[in-house]
């Protein structure tokens, strides 16, 4: 027997004339996925059906883990494959699969077979009726139950037959590619990963920024950024992950601003830079992790004084949850650990012990003229020094000092 996978997708399914462009994105990220995976695989659309063969020996458990971080994918069935030799032998296929999976024969079953090729001998009334009994000789303790079967025996006839009996969940959402590119602005905390990971989950190619203020935030800091970067291209694909150094500008807005204006001055540029590279790159939104109320500069007052500042969308998924269920969602996905690690971000040195929570978006445009002077030609240095990381889920590779990116790669 060879063994593979039937996909199931479901939100997919659903997208009448468009449905072939999400079915080959959907194949493209399995093949990203299953890249890194033991084994050689082939990945093929049949009859609005996805299925993986797999040409040699593979790691069971690996495979099924890298297919569950593919978006777009409802489910998982692990299937047997036989040739078609007649329907005797299908009959001895079904029982040695059912008395391999199924150690303890006390249990009901029922048949549910489907049948791709029309030109096969018996319809699949007869295929399940047959099949069933032939199961009832083979294991007398088994039952039939058509309604709530405890084992739901899938015989799919096809060139060669399918058998599968079990589907395990995939992630849900709509296949990576689908759905335009969104710009990240990614720290090293617990939230803006999960922001990431659930705009991706809708379909939305992922870049991201990092703001670094060396020598305020060390190495360190910024590595842990690349890491959470490739913790979440399992399931994104390549990140573009351009590191801003934004050490000057924070220094010059500290020296130019009253203090407890600082954080929201600084995200106001943050939010600026981070379009201009999203503009640059054909992103079509911004994307943070903000959620109302988390801290001062996330209040509803702040957050509209932030927003004003920039004409892309911003995309803030994390808007009306609490922490702890970002939290939840963050160990899920595998970013937790990574993100508790103790090194400091840039926003966590400038802090003011007391920072506005209601601030004016009048009185700050005000205290933004105090930095006229330089700010314009900062941004551009930032801009023109920023360092592209391209992030894979296997291997990290630098591209340097870059502005010219899409061309390069
Ligand atoms: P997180 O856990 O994502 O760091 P946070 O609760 O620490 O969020 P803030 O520091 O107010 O919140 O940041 C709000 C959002 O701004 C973050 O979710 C992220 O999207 C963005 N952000 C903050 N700092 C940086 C940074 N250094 N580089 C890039 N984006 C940042
Ligand atoms: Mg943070």
């Amino acid at each position: 027997m060879l063994s593979s996978f039937l996909i199931k997708y479901a939100e997919i399914g659903v997208k009448g004339k468009n449905r072939h462009l999400f079915e080959e994105a959907l194949v493209r990220q399995i093949r990203y996925a299953l890249k890194q995976c033991e084994g050689e695989f082939q990945v093929s659309r049949n009859q609005g059906r996805i299925y993986v063969d797999a040409l040699s020996d593979f790691d069971y458990g690996e495979t099924t883990e890298r297919l569950q971080t593919v978006f777009g994918v409802s489910g998982i069935c692990p299937t047997e494959v036989v040739e078609d030799l007649g329907f005797e032998r299908l009959c001895q296929d079904a029982v040695s699969f059912l008395a391999g999976r199924y150690p303890e024969k006390d249990r009901s079953f029922k048949v549910e077979a489907r049948r791709a090729r029309k030109d096969y001998p018996l319809d699949s009334m007869e295929i399940n009726a047959r099949l069933g009994g032939a199961i009832l000789d083979a294991f007398p303790q088994m039952r039939v139950d058509v309604h709530k079967p405890d084992i739901l025996l899938h015989v799919e006839i096809r060139e060669k037959i399918y058998l599968y009996s079990d589907i395990l969940p995939g992630p849900g959402g709509m296949p990576v590619g689908t759905n335009g590119k969104g710009m990240l602005l990614l720290s090293g905390g617990i939230d803006s990963p999960v922001a990431g990971y659930m705009i991706a989950k809708r379909g939305v190619k992922i870049d991201a920024v990092y703001f670094h203020a060396p020598p305020y935030t060390s190495e360190r800091a910024k590595q842990k950024v690349v890491d959470l970067a490739r913790i979440l291209s399992a399931y994104t694909g390549p990140i573009y992950l351009h590191i801003i150094h934004f050490t000057e500008i924070q220094l010059y807005i500290y020296d130019k601003c009253p203090h407890e204006e600082l954080t929201i001055i600084m995200r106001r540029y943050m939010m600026r830079i981070a379009e201009r590279i999203a503009k640059e790159t054909e992103a079509l939104g911004l994307i943070t992790g903000e959620s109302i109320g988390q801290v001062a500069s996330q209040t509803m007052h702040s957050l509209a004084v932030t927003n004003e500042v920039c004409d892309l969308p911003v995309y803030r998924p994390l808007i009306g949850m609490d922490k702890q269920e970002i939290v939840d969602l963050s160990e899920k996905i595998g970013t937790y650990e990574t993100s508790i690690l103790p090194y400091e971000d840039c926003c966590t040195i400038f802090v003011a012990k007391h920072p506005v929570t209601k601030p004016n978006a009048g009185v700050i445009r005000k205290h933004e003229r105090n930095l006229e002077e330089k700010i314009d030609e900062l941004v551009e240095t930032a801009l023109k020094t920023k360092e592209l990381v391209i992030v894979t889920h296997e291997e990290r590779e630098s591209m340097g000092f870059d502005t010219a990116l899409e061309e390069k790669v």
